[in-house]
């Protein structure tokens, strides 16, 4: 297959070719944790590094392997790494790259893990961390010096739906030889490609979109070649071990299959949904990047195919009516994580954000108040109706007397 094929067709048919596989038009799982040498001398040669193959599954794996190609081409990227998880891909990264004395330049707010990873991993290994307003280009122009060795942030940043320019700001960190890193777990290679606008690095919780189905916990990681095999023989192998299990190699590889369908979807029915809620009076704020109201609806258009299926939304009521709310839904799932089947609601504050006290949710943008919805891909009427009945319950209960 022509690697110049559509999204679509590489995400199925990409570095496989079943004839050399018995005809299996499924890749095999190949859960084999060692590979045996030929010869002495060529199990030698391969921890050398002067002979390519597979000898231990800490290291790489063919399932794992077909993985990483497919999540290259996905991306636009030379390679790919799979990892244990989304925190196993960035603190490898992390770790491979920065130096005691190094400063890492990220943006005001990050998913609750990535932020506490950095202010109490990094930072105590002697990293700088600086965080800047990443919505504002000249705020990073500003901020960035030689001493900055990576420039990171997600975009659409997790929960608060901000926007940050991939191209802008890793022209700007180039200027000082800084690497960008993007978290593009919200998006996912179908809706960005941020090695395509100038990042470095890319890394996915494809616990996510990428698996799609809520059943495996993975991490992604893509760049160039080198790069990638240091991440892979220093940060993977050896700081972390957090490597991929070719089981869940293999849930990721049928996630992918029918991820631009499932985007589709997605962006559709959370398109719906956003425009939807921001037409309810208790609702007073949504942030969605197809929305008019969106205030960087201009980087969205850019940067983004679609604006994606993660709703954030404050309601009048503050967090006392999102609570209610939360507990009087049938069909969402109160839950955790994103980019499943099943619409998940939660609770950044109390939740996936409570890593950050409440004063640094206040430094950083992120309100006590803020919703977060994960769209599905059940019909989008259902999801409303779902809404709607826990609205109306929740005005019935205001209403009663006490
Ligand atoms: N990045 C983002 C944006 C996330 O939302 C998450 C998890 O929710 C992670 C990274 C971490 O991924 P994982 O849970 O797979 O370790």
């Amino acid at each position: 297959m022509k690697n110049t094929a559509g999204f679509a067709t590489r995400a199925i048919h990409h570095a496989y070719d079943p004839m050399s596989h018995e005809g299996a038009l499924t890749p095999p799982l190949h859960l084999s944790s060692t590979f045996v040498f030929e010869t002495a001398d060529a199990g030698a040669e391969m921890f050398a590094g002067a002979r390519e193959g597979h000898f231990y599954s800490r290291i790489s794996n063919p399932t794992t392997d077909l993985l990483e190609q497919r999540i290259a081409t996905l991306e636009g990227a030379e390679a790919g790494l799979a990892l244990a998880s989304g925190m196993g891909a960035i603190s490898a990264a992390l770790w491979t790259i920065l130096s005691p004395g190094d400063e890492l330049i990220t943006d005001k707010t990050l998913y609750g893990c990535t932020f506490a990873f950095m202010r109490h991993g990094l930072a105590k290994w002697g990293v700088t961390i600086t965080h800047v307003d990443m919505t504002d280009v000249q705020a990073v122009s500003a901020a960035v010096s030689d001493k900055t060795k990576v420039v990171y942030f997600e975009t659409p940043a997790n929960p608060n739906m901000r926007l940050v320019d991939i191209a802008g700001v890793s022209e700007i960190a180039h200027t000082v030889g800084a690497q960008v890193i993007v978290d593009n777990t919200y998006a996912t290679p179908y809706l960005t490609q941020p090695i395509t606008l100038g990042a470095d690095l890319v890394l996915h919780s494809a616990t996510k979109y990428l698996g799609g189905h809520g059943d495996v916990v993975a991490g992604l990681l893509v760049g160039r070649a080198e790069q990638i095999a240091e991440i892979r023989l220093v940060g993977m192998k050896d700081m972390t071990g957090s490597v991929m299990a070719p089981f869940n190699a293999m849930l990721i590889l049928r996630g992918l299959k029918t991820l631009a369908l499932r985007m589709e979807r997605h962006c559709s029915t959370a398109h719906q949904v956003a425009t939807w809620l921001e037409a309810q009076p208790v609702v007073s704020k949504v942030y969605y990047p197809g929305l008019e109201s969106f205030a960087q609806q201009d980087i969205a258009t850019r940067q983004m195919v679609k604006p994606g299926a993660m709703i954030a939304f404050e309601m009048t009521g503050g967090y006392a009516m999102g609570k209610a709310l939360m507990d009087h839904l049938s069909l969402i799932m109160r839950a955790v994580s994103l980019g499943d089947a099943e619409s998940l609601i939660q609770h950044p504050a109390s939740m996936t954000h409570s890593t950050y006290t409440p004063q640094e949710r206040a430094a950083h943008g992120i309100s006590e108040g803020l919703v977060r919805l994960s769209i599905g891909l059940e019909d989008a009427d259902d999801i409303i109706a779902d809404l709607g009945q826990a609205l109306v319950a929740i005005a019935d209960k205001q209403a009663a007397p006490a």
